[in-house]
């Protein structure tokens, strides 16, 4: 029923079917088939006003104006590429932005979607990763990104299809955000959502293996990795999280993640970085990870490799490999049995490639300094916690 207290409005966003059920069983006294009527008005005709919402009674439009709302992130601006893709910086709270990036391809149209405001992870090759994390993105905020791009596409989900997959590869380790992350996935693949196969939505972690053993509990979505090194001093060089999850581990992870989809594949990232992981002892090593993976699996192409090409930006020590290093990659791979595309460079001209993301985290300098202050009164503390 009603809760009289409550003062803010709750943003349908960051709902799943079945919490948007609830919301209207539980809080507005009504049924829980109208949450239906309400989410195809949201994600299937992009519609936010309640009083658009013509197939619910004016009573319910009014309840609904009284205690709900559909909050949907603002965009500042966007940019088109000249190869289709095109790139939406949104707005979140303060002077907080995010990026989302949508690549038209043959066939299909693919969605790359943040899930955190910055990242903490570290990564050494990574953009996001030298603005330092801020905060994770709310459900509504992660949602609202795959809500921009269809509105802006015209999409209609079983009809006018245009997104037809969505990976979380933008900003953040959607991993570190587990619950908002897996709701908002859940409301992709929902038919009263985006009706997006399993298979069509990925998500990509660098590798947090109890989180991935606890993705496996709840999703079903596809699982891609970013190795990025086939071996462990060099993974902890690139990927710092490495040190606590070394490569076995996540492998091991990785192969229970795929026994419970049994028949899925596992996607492993490699990011190809001129002298520092491209040469051939680097392939034959990362060969024998991906055998060992299928074995494990007893399956053929169990492990998938994706090869990307580095992506330059401002300040990176990093280069991207010649053209013939990442063939010659390529060839040694293909000759090992291993199929590994070479993931096309897109949206380049417009910073929109892997990597490349950037937003705003404008906050993290208040952030920075409240942390900066905290330690310094720890330290006056003789090294206690002054905090309650
Ligand atoms: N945090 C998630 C999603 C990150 S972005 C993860 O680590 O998987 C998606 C992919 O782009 C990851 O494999 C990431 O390692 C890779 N990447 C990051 N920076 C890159 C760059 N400059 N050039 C090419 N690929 C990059």
């Amino acid at each position: 029923m009603i809760d009289v207290a409550a003062s803010t409005k709750q943003n349908l966003l960051d709902l799943d079917r079945e919490g948007l059920e609830c919301f209207f069983a539980d809080t507005l006294g009504e049924k829980r088939f109208r949450a239906h009527q309400v989410m195809k008005w949201i994600h299937h005709r992009h519609v936010t006003d309640f009083d658009e919402m013509t197939d619910l009674g004016k009573a319910l439009r009014a309840k609904l104006q009284q205690h709900a709302e559909v909050r949907v992130p603002q965009v500042q601006f966007e940019k088109p590429s000249a190869d289709g893709t095109h790139k939406w910086l949104l707005a979140m709270d303060g002077s907080n932005a995010i990026e989302t990036v949508y690549i038209p391809d043959k066939g299909r149209g693919t969605l790359c979607v943040s899930s955190q405001v910055g990242c903490a992870l570290n990564c050494q090759f990574c953009s996001t990763a030298t603005q330092g994390f801020n905060r994770n993105l709310s459900t509504a905020e992660i949602i609202g990104q795959v809500w921009v791009a269809a509105r802006h596409l015209g999409n209609v989900p079983h009809k006018q299809r245009k997104l037809t997959n969505v990976v979380m590869m933008g900003m953040g380790e959607p991993l570190m955000n587990f619950d908002n992350v897996v709701r908002a996935m859940s409301v992709m693949r929902d038919d009263l959502g985006y009706g997006l196969a399993n298979k069509r939505v990925t998500l990509s972690t660098a590798g947090l293996v109890p989180m991935i053993d606890k993705l496996g509990e709840v999703s079903d979505v596809s699982l891609a990795v970013s190795l990025h090194a086939p071996n462990d001093d060099l993974r902890t060089e690139l990927v710092p999280l490495n040190k606590k999850y070394p490569i076995a581990e996540l492998m091991e992870s990785c192969v229970r993640y795929a026994q419970r989809k049994r028949g899925e594949s596992v996607t492993f990232e490699y990011t190809l970085m001129k002298d520092v992981n491209d040469q051939p002892v680097h392939a034959r090593e990362l060969v024998r990870l991906m055998r060992d993976f299928d074995n494990r699996l007893q399956m053929k192409d169990a492990a998938k490799v994706n090869l990307i090409p580095f992506n330059p930006f401002p300040g990176t020590r990093f280069q991207r490999p010649e053209d013939a290093a990442i063939r010659r990659f390529q060839k040694l791979l293909n000759e090992a049995g291993r199929i590994a595309p070479v993931r096309r460079t897109r949206g380049d001209d417009i910073d929109a490639a892997c990597g490349q993301l950037k937003g705003q985290v404008m906050d993290r300098t208040r952030r920075q300094a409240e942390f900066r202050k905290s330690l310094e009164a720890r330290a006056a503390n003789g090294g206690v916690d002054a905090s309650p």
